[in-house]
């Protein structure tokens, strides 16, 4: 039985202010809901207040990216260690970080290896753009990411990280895939992938979610597959009622 886990990612939204009447408004609804692993990931501006207000629950606080080396003169980023003063995981990969902030497959496979060395957990973002997706290669390019972005992990690594399968043309256009089809996607590509590096065994253990419109009236469809678990959500995990009634659904 693999725990779903819900993310919400704020993406560059919320001042400190704003910040903290959200979570404020969240808290008490998120800790009433049992049986779900909650992550909130708002911008790094906010990542250490937030971090103050949730000590002492069991909700998970979630950085958006990270830099791989430990220090230096790399102006304007963050290291791993960084974040890990403050945060239980960090989002990479995620395709508004590929798109427009050249990540390549290559260097989310050093962010990995860099968040998993200080002991964070690394939610790693994969999915085909639309032009993929219709040209039908996701599978080619699904499986490219996930064993190009975990390469040199070991089984021990693999089990401690969270994949998030995005298809970029449902990412905030409020078109969702539909949940069977991004279950076969997790299901033959992704699991499969997971299974190339890791083994058959690992691959059912660790835990894939999708992303992508996620709403408050399509969640319980997702996660009424058997091989999504749980979601990674942007818009929706802005709007307290909508957010918890997704992390609800994740709960069922
Ligand atoms: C995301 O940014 O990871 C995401 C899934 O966004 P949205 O839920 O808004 O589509």
């Amino acid at each position: 039985m693999r725990t779903p886990i819900v993310a919400g990612n704020w993406k560059m939204n919320k001042t400190v202010e704003q910040a903290r009447s959200l979570v404020a408004e969240m808290v008490p609804g998120l800790q009433a809901i049992q049986g779900v692993d909650k992550v909130l990931c708002p911008p790094f501006t906010a990542v250490m207040p937030i971090s103050a207000m949730l000590t002492g629950t069991e909700i998970g606080l979630g950085a958006q990216t990270l830099h791989w080396e430990a220090s230096g003169a790399y102006t304007g980023e963050v290291s791993p260690l960084m974040v890990k003063e403050f945060c239980q995981y960090v989002i990479l990969g995620h395709s508004e970080r590929r798109a427009y902030f050249g990540e390549t497959d290559e260097t989310v496979n050093r962010k990995v290896k860099a968040a998993l060395e200080v002991g964070l957990t690394p939610i790693v973002c994969v999915g085909e753009t639309l032009a993929e997706y219709e040209s039908g290669i996701t599978a080619d390019v699904v499986i490219r990411q996930v064993v190009a972005g975990l390469k040199d992990l070991n089984e021990e690594q693999g089990r401690g990280l969270v994949i998030a399968y995005e298809p970029v043309w449902a990412i905030g256009t409020g078109k969702a895939s539909t949940a069977p089809a991004a279950n076969q996607v997790i299901s033959d590509m992704i699991r499969l992938a997971l299974a190339s590096l890791f083994g058959k065994d690992c691959a059912q253990v660790i835990r894939v979610q999708y992303g992508g419109s996620v709403n408050a009236a399509n969640a319980e469809e997702f996660f009424s597959q058997p091989d999504i678990d749980g979601a990674l959500v942007g818009g929706a995990s802005l709007k307290t009622a909508d957010f918890l009634q997704i992390v609800q659904a994740a709960a069922k």
